[in-house]
C-alpha cells in the first residue's frame, strides 16, 4: 500500500516569505512572534502581522504554526498566558514549544491549542517521545541527530505525529543547544539571536605569543573547523515517507524568499511525484529514484554544500565544510511578480536590464528561460534598467502562459560573481 504523503512545512520569516512559501506549494508554515520564538532577527511578526499572516495562509488552506520555543527564564513567563491566548484567538493551528514551563502554561491557558515539540527539546529515543506525547504534545519534531533507522523505530514504537527536518543549515551542537554565539558575541542562540560563529574562520593562538595567529589550514583559504554542510534529504524522501514521517520541515526563516521559494517548490515537486507512484513502487522505498532534474535544481538554490547528516551513519569530517563559510549561490534572484494584468509588474531584486536573459521559476521544478525585451516604469515611461526595489513592467521575447503573481525570476551568475 502507498504510504501517506507528509505535510510540507516551510519557514516564514516574514510576510513576503510566507506568501512565497504558499505560492510554491507549502502545506504549512512556521513563523515567530516578536517574543518567545527563536530567530530573533528573522523579521518576526507583531500581533497584527501575525493575524494577517494567519488569514492569508488559511485562505490558501495552509496551516500556521508559531514558535514559542525559547529556553525560558522566569521573567519570560510574564505575559506568556496572554500571548498564548492571543495566538489561539488569531487562529494559529499549533504552537511550537520546547520548554516544559511554557508547555505547562499552554496546557493551563490554551488547552485546546495543539502543541508541537521543537527540535530544541532533542528527542532522540522512543521513551522520550512517549514522555512528551504523555505531556499532551500533538507532534514531535525529532532531533536532527537521528538515523533513518532510529526515526523509523521511534515512529513504530510511539505511533504519534513526527516531523523531520529535511533541508537547511545545521548546527555543530545538538539541534541548536549551543553557547558558542553567547560566549563570543553576547548573542544567545537559545534566545533566537545566534551570530553563527560556527561559520567563522579560526586560527591557533599560543598564550605567550599574543597577536601571533597560527593558521589551521585545510588549504590556503583557511579552515572553518565548526562549519557544517547544509542538510539535504531530497534524495531520501521515499524512505522518510515510508518510515511514516508526518511532516517534512525546511529550515531557513532567516533566508531569502528566493531560497524559500526555490527549496519549497522542489520538495513539493518531489512529494507530488511520490504521490503519483503506483502502490507497488512502495514495496522497496529505498529503490525509488527521485527524478534527476530535481536533484540538479536543488543544487541551484544556494547552499554550503550538502550532507545527509546522521541519516545513514554518524557524520564525520566529510560532513564539514572546512574550506569556506560561504554560501555558494550559482543563481541570483532578479525579480518577483507583483501584478499581472495589462502588463507584468515586477519588483526588481537585482539590477535588471533590457536584453537580459532570465529564468522564470514555475511552480514545480520547471523553469522557463526568456529575454526581457522592454521595460517601463509605473508611469509608462520606457526604462532600460531597473535597480533593486524598483517596480517595472516588463515584456518578454516569448509569450508564456505560466506567469503568476508571487512567482520569481532568477539569473545565472557569471563566474566572477560566483567566485567573489
Ligand atoms: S553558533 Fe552555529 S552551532 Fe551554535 S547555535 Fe549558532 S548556528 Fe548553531
Amino acid at each position: 500500500m502507498a504510504p501517506k504523503i507528509p505535510e510540507l512545512l516551510a519557514p516564514a520569516g516574514s510576510y513576503e516569505k510566507l506568501v512565497t512559501a504558499v505560492h510554491y506549494g507549502a502545506d504549512a508554515v512556521y513563523l515567530g512572534g516578536v517574543k518567545y520564538g527563536l530567530r530573533a532577527r528573522a523579521g518576526n511578526f507583531d500581533n497584527e502581522g501575525l493575524q494577517k499572516a494567519v488569514r492569508y495562509a488559511h485562505q490558501h488552506h495552509v496551516a500556521v504554526y508559531v514558535t514559542v520555543n525559547i529556553i525560558a527564564h522566569n521573567e519570560d513567563m510574564t505575559g506568556l498566558g496572554e500571548y498564548l491566548s492571543f495566538l489561539q484567538g488569531a487562529g494559529v493551528d499549533a504552537i511550537i514549544v520546547s520548554d516544559p514551563g511554557i508547555l505547562a502554561v499552554a496546557a493551563e491557558t490554551v488547552p485546546d491549542l495543539p502543541l508541537h515539540l521543537s527540535t530544541q527539546a532533542n528527542v532522540t529515543n522512543s521513551r522520550a517521545a512517549r514522555f512528551w506525547f504523555n505531556q499532551g504534545v500533538r507532534r514531535l519534531n525529532l532531533a536532527r541527530e537521528l538515523s533513518l533507522d532510529e526515526i523509523r523505530s521511534i515512529k513504530n514504537a510511539v505511533g504519534g505525529e513526527i516531523e523531520i527536518f529535511v533541508h537547511g543549515a545545521l548546527c555543530i551542537s545538538y539541534s541548536g543547544r549551543c553557547m558558542l554565539s553567547h560566549y563570543m558575541t553576547g548573542r544567545d542562540a537559545n534566545q533566537g539571536n545566534c551570530a553563527h560563529p560556527c561559520r567563522y574562520q579560526y586560527a591557533l593562538l599560543e598564550e605567550k605569543r599574543p597577536g601571533e595567529y597560527f593558521p589551521v589550514e585545510e588549504d590556503e583559504r583557511g579552515t572553518y573547523i565548526f562549519n557544517a554542510k547544509d542538510l539535504c534529504l531530497l534524495e531520501r524522501l521515499p524512505e522518510l515517507v515510508a518510515a511514516g514521517a508526518d511532516s517534512l520541515k525546511i529550515e531557513g526563516r532567516m533566508k531569502s524568499i528566493f531560497y524559500v521559494g526555490g527549496v519549497v517548490r522542489l520538495y513539493r515537486a518531489c512529494l507530488d511525484y511520490l504521490k503519483s507512484l503506483a502502490p507497488e513502487a512502495w514495496e522497496h522505498p529505498g529503490q525509488i529514484e527521485i527524478p534527476p532534474h530535481l536533484l540538479d535544481e536543488i543544487a541551484k538554490t544556494g547552499t554550503r554544500d550538502m550532507t545527509q547528516n546522521f541519516f545513514d551513519k554518524k557524520p564525520g569530517a566529510a560532513e564539514m565544510l572546512y574550506r569556506t563559510s560561504r554560501f555558494e549561490q550559482v543563481y541570483e534572484p532578479v525579480a518577483v511578480i507583483r501584478q499581472i494584468g495589462e502588463g507584468t509588474l515586477v519588483e526588481a531584486r537585482n539590477v535588471l536590464q533590457t536584453g537580459d536573459t532570465i529564468e522564470y521559476m514555475l511552480q514545480g521544478a520547471e523553469t522557463e528561460e526568456m529575454q526581457v525585451n522592454r521595460m517601463s516604469d509605473e508611469r509608462g515611461d520606457t526604462v532600460m534598467r531597473a535597480n533593486p526595489g524598483d517596480r517595472v513592467y516588463i515584456g518578454f521575447s516569448c509569450v508564456t502562459g505560466g506567469l503568476e503573481v508571487n512567482g520569481m525570476f532568477r539569473r545565472r551568475r557569471g563566474p566572477s560573481d560566483i567566485s567573489s
